[in-house]
């Protein structure tokens, strides 16, 4: 089977980080769980829209995402898909010029599979269908809607309070790797 892997929230945490770089930017005191939407500027008033893309980007291009942490238990179960078989493709929606800074990062953690690193620019489903991925690891809600609009995979949303909402009969809610795992008994 063909795996197709989410980077940020799946196996890196960038929400942590930026959270951490918007409250001390901005004197907001945002915890995980206070966001719950994706932007989280509509998760308080004391930095806009504007604000978070301008930080966004900064953060991004400043080598943010050279340095984010795994997420507990990821390689683990990349290895296990690997080692039973099955191939990673990694699709994310990372601005194009972290590509480096990527490369970079997988390289140090011994991602498998990753020299199978596609950038979306927005849109993952034609990707997914280029591929013929089977099944995909997301945390976007706006992603996993568009999986299920545009593409026949079998759709894993990784747990967080800004996709608590997300519910749909074709996408497994997981709240972390160790659940993927029991869920596709790898
Ligand atoms: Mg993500």
């Amino acid at each position: 089977m063909r795996y197709g892997i989410d980077l940020d929230g799946v196996c890196f945490d960038f929400l942590n980080p930026f959270r951490i770089h918007l409250n001390e930017k901005f004197g907001s005191d945002l915890e995980e769980e206070d966001i719950t939407e994706y932007n989280w500027y509509k998760n308080t008033d004391k930095f806009d829209k504007d604000d978070f893309f301008r930080e966004f980007h900064k953060f991004g291009k400043a080598g943010a995402y050279r340095n984010f942490e795994i997420i507990p238990g990821a390689i683990d179960a990349l290895e296990k898909i690997v080692n039973a078989g099955h191939e990673i493709f990694y699709i994310t929606n990372r601005p194009a010029y972290t590509k480096q800074d990527t490369v970079d990062i997988m390289e140090e953690h011994k991602l498998p599979h990753r020299e199978n690193l596609f950038y979306a620019n927005g849109d993952k489903a034609p990707i997914v269908n280029d591929l013929n991925i089977d099944v995909f690891v997301d945390d976007s809600s706006r992603i996993l809607g568009n999986l299920v609009e545009n593409t026949g995979v079998k759709i894993y949303c990784m747990h967080f309070t800004h996709n608590r909402d997300v519910e749909h009969e074709r996408i497994t809610r997981i709240k972390d790797w160790d659940d993927f795992l029991l869920a596709e008994a790898l």
